[in-house]
């Protein structure tokens, strides 16, 4: 019995130093975040650096002025650790991510599995893929720079804006490429396109639906209009902002799309 006992308190302990040194992150400070990051990373590191900056160079361009805050990068070595932050985060006790989901962006924080285990820790991504790499760390960084001025910082708070938080990322992080949209204007030739924006950001077309979207707001409105967008949290909001009905915004994005 006793000997049972001291093997559990072993077991308790152990326990207690591993969690210890998962959350035993070393930092980077670089200009406007700082990088979270296991001992496992510290040979990829100076790369992942590399990204984040580029990433946080072309958001600032692309929206014409700086973060207005701090943010910080957590660099995760495994899926549990992703997994453990985002039950915290979310409220979501027991939530398995699936594995196409490698990384979250909010006001404060990005969150992402290490890019170079994707292969291994994820499906549909590869680190070696650099451009896309570039994209995706750009796409979270959009998330950070929107939520600092979005009236919920963690998006948790948002009613039917989905398809502009996802799409304003897809488009400024030059994810809507010109294979998304020859894929989207072939899906639109042949089949009608959802007619409530709630739909833009579900299925196989949804980044160059929702991307599409925000690329018209930006191209018949102005990217003055698009920024003054960021603030709103709720779809009513936003098109009355645009002046526009959710009928009258679709049907005339369909018509720029056909050419019309
Ligand atoms: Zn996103």
């Amino acid at each position: 019995m006793k000997k049972r006992f001291s093997t559990f308190l072993l077991l308790i302990i152990s326990l207690s130093c591993l969690a210890f040194l998962q959350n035993n992150w070393l930092i980077e400070q670089q200009e406007g975040y700082s990088i979270y990051y296991g001992k496992s990373e510290k040979q990829n590191i100076k790369e992942y650096i590399q990204l984040f900056t580029n990433g946080k160079e072309q958001v600032e361009q692309f929206f014409k002025t700086p973060f207005s805050s701090e943010f910080n990068v957590y660099i995760h070595p495994t899926r549990t650790s992703l997994d453990s932050t985002w039950q915290k985060d979310w409220n979501i006790p027991g939530l398995r991510s699936q594995c196409w989901m490698v990384a979250s962006g909010v006001a404060s924080r990005v969150d992402i599995i290490s890019p170079k285990k994707w292969d291994s820790l994820a499906c549909e991504h590869s680190f070696t893929n650099t451009v896309k790499t570039q994209r995706l760390i750009t796409h979270e960084l959009v998330h950070v720079y929107h939520g600092q001025r979005n009236l919920s910082p963690d998006f948790s708070d948002v009613n039917g804006i989905d398809w502009f938080v996802e799409g304003l990322a897809v488009y400024a992080s030059g994810q809507l490429d010109s294979d998304r949209l020859r894929r989207l204007h072939d899906f639109l030739s042949a089949n009608e396109p959802p007619s409530q924006l709630v739909d833009f950001w579900k299925g196989d077309n949804k980044y160059g639906l929702a991307g599409s979207v925000v690329k018209y707001i930006d191209q018949k409105y102005g990217r003055e209009k698009l920024i003054g967008l960021l603030r709103f949290n709720k779809l009513d909001e936003l098109l009355k902002s645009l002046g526009t009905s959710e009928n009258e915004f679709v049907l005339e994005w369909k018509d720029t799309m056909l050419g019309k």
